[in-house]
C-alpha cells in the first residue's frame, strides 16, 4: 500500500512517525510525501495543545473525503478514540502500540488498539536498535537522527495530558543506545539528537548507573559523530554530573532547553513543577559558570488558573533574568482529562493573556535581538541543514539558525561569519573551508 503520513507535535512524534515509516517499508509498503498517490493516510497527533487536536478532526474530515482509509496515531488517539472513530478514522493506534502499524494498515486488527499491550512497549524500545542494523530508509533526515532514550513521564504537570498519552517513564538499555549510536555514524551520521520528555530522567528507573551523562561519556568518541543534542530537559533533573560532562565535551551542544513554564512560586507549585524560581535560576547559573558559552532555551505558558498580575510580573522577570535565545510561548488551555481542567477554573480572560502574550514576546523579541547581535562578528561553527535559492542554513553549537550565501549540501560543517543579525535569522558569510559543493 502507498501511505502518506502527516505529523504534528514535538520531536517525539516525528521519531514515532519515522519508527512506523520503517516499520511499513520493511513489510514491503510504501511511503509516498504526496497525498494524491496515497491509499492509506496516517496521522500522528499532538494533544498538548486544543488547536493541533482539532487540525487533525478536520484533516480526518477532508481526507476521507479523498477517499482514503485513514488511520490515527499519536497522544490524541489515546485520549478520543471514540469521537476519532465517529469523525471518521478507520482505525486507530496508541502512542505505544506503534509497533501495530502494519497489522492497522492491512486491516488485521480491530478498530482500537489505544488499548495498548505491555510488551509493545518493550518492542519499540528494542525496535530502535534493530532498525539500525538494516538499512536506514525512513528517517528525515540523511545526516542528523533523533534517537529515542527514554519514552513517557513521571512528573504529572497538572495542565499537562503527556503522562497519561504516554505512560510512566522507560528508559532504553544504555548498550541498545550506544549500539544505534554506533550503526548511525557508519551510516554517514554525523549529528545526534537524544529524545525523551524528560532525557534527563534518562536510566533512572534502570537503576543500573545508566543516566545521561554517562551516555555521553560512553558515545562522545565513537567516530563520525561531530554533534549531540539532547531535548528536552526537566531543570530539577539536571545534574551537576551532567553539567560537568557537557562542560568538558565541546561537541555536546551548548544549549539547554529548560522549560521553566512561570517566574511565580505560586503558579509552579500549581502546575506541580518541582522546582522554585529561585532554584531555577540557581541552575542557570550552575550552568553558565560551568559551560562556557551556554545559551538557554524555554517554554512558558501564559495565563494559567490564578495567574495574577504579580505572577506574571515574576515570570517577565525571570525572562530579563535568564535571556532565553528561544523561547516558546503559549497561552493556557485547559486540555480534558488533566488534574488542571478538574481542579483549576480557567479563570485567566482572553484579553489578559492576549496581553501578556504581547508582553512577554515583545521583551523576548529585544532580548533576542541584543543576543544575536552580539554574534555579529564572530566566526562561528555550523552544519547545514538544508538550502534553497542559492542560499544555506545551519546551526551554531549553542543552537543559533544562521544563514549564507552559496549551495552547500546538508551535512557539512562549514566556517561562517556573522555580518548582520535580527532577532529573528542570523546571516553570515561563508569562510571556512567545504569539502564538497552541490552540483
Ligand atoms: S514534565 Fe510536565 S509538561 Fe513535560 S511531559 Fe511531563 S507532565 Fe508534561
Amino acid at each position: 500500500m502507498k501511505v502518506f503520513f502527516k505529523t504534528y507535535g514535538c520531536q517525539m512524534n516525528i521519531r514515532d512517525s519515522e519508527i512506523m515509516e520503517e516499520l511499513l517499508v520493511r513489510s514491503g509498503h510504501e511511503i509516498v510525501k504526496d497525498l494524491k498517490n496515497a491509499d492509506v493516510a496516517v496521522i500522528n497527533t499532538c494533544a498538548v495543545r486544543a488547536k493541533s487536536e482539532n487540525k487533525a478532526y478536520s484533516l480526518i474530515g477532508r481526507l476521507k473525503k479523498r477517499g482514503l482509509k485513514v488511520g490515527v496515531t499519536g497522544c490524541v488517539s489515546e485520549i478520543a478514540s471514540k469521537d476519532l472513530k465517529s469523525r471518521g478514522a478507520d482505525f486507530v493506534l496508541g502512542t505505544r502500540a506503534l509497533t501495530s502499524i502494519v497489522d492497522a494498515i492491512e486491516g488485521k486488527m480491530d478498530f482500537d488498539m489505544s488499548d495498548h499491550l505491555s510488551d509493545l512497549e518493550k518492542q519499540l524500545i528494542t525496535f530502535n536498535t534493530s532498525q539500525t542494523r538494516k538499512s536506514i530508509t525512513t528517517r528525515t533526515s540523511k545526516h542528523h537522527a533523533w534517537v529515542n532514550i527514554i519514552a513517557g513521564c513521571d512528573k504529572f504537570c497538572t495542565y499537562c495530558i503527556v503522562p497519561y498519552t504516554r505512560g510512566r517513564e522507560i528508559s532504553r538499555p544504555m548498550e541498545n543506545v550506544i549500539k544505534e549510536v554506533k550503526a548511525l555514524a557508519s551510516s554517514g551520521y554525523n549529528q545526534i539528537t537524544f529524545l525523551g520528555q524528560n532525557v534527563d530522567s534518562y536510566g533512572k528507573d534502570l537503576k543500573d548507573g545508566t543516566s545521561l551523562a554517562e551516555l555521553f561519556r560512553r558515545v562522545y568518541n565513537i567516530s563520525g559523530i561531530e554533534r549531540f543534542w539532547f531535548l528536552t530537559s526537566y531543570p530539577s533533573d539536571v545534574t551537576n554530573e551532567l553539567i560537568e560532562v557537557v562542560a568538558e565535551r565541546p561537541r555536546i551542544s551548548r544549549n539547554f532547553h529548560l522549560p521553566a513554564q512561570s517566574g511565580s512560586n505560586a503558579i509552579l507549585k500549581r502546575m506541580n513543577r518541582q522546582y522554585t524560581r529561585e532554584e531555577y535560576i540557581d541552575l542557570i547559573r550552575r550552568i553558565r559558570s560551568k559551560v562556557k558559552g551556554a545559551t538557554i532555551g524555554g517554554d512558558i505558558i501564559v495565563g494559567f488558573s490564578g495567574e495574577t498580575d504579580e505572577d506574571f510580573e515574576q515570570t517577565l522577570s525571570l525572562i530579563k533574568e535568564v535571556k532565553y535565545v528561544r523561547l516558546n510561548i503559549a497561552p493556557y488551555s485547559p486540555r480534558r482529562g488533566t488534574v488542571a481542567s478538574k481542579l483549576y477554573p480557567d479563570d485567566v480572560p482572553t484579553a489578559v493573556k492576549k496581553k501578556r502574550m504581547l508582553a512577554l514576546s515583545t521583551l523576548q523579541h529585544a532580548i533576542m535581538d541584543e543576543m544575536n547581535k552580539k554574534l555579529v562578528g564572530k566566526s562561528v561553527d555550523i552544519i547545514v541543514e538544508g538550502n534553497s535559492d542559492g542560499k544555506s542554513y545551519g546551526r551554531t553549537i549553542d543552537n543559533r539558525m544562521v544563514f549564507f550565501e552559496g549551495t552547500i549540501p546538508e551535512g557539512e560543517s562549514v566556517t561562517v561569519k556573522i555580518v548582520r543579525a535580527t532577532a529573528g535569522p542570523i546571516y553570515g558569510e561563508l569562510i571556512g573551508k567545504v569539502l564538497k559543493v552541490v552540483e
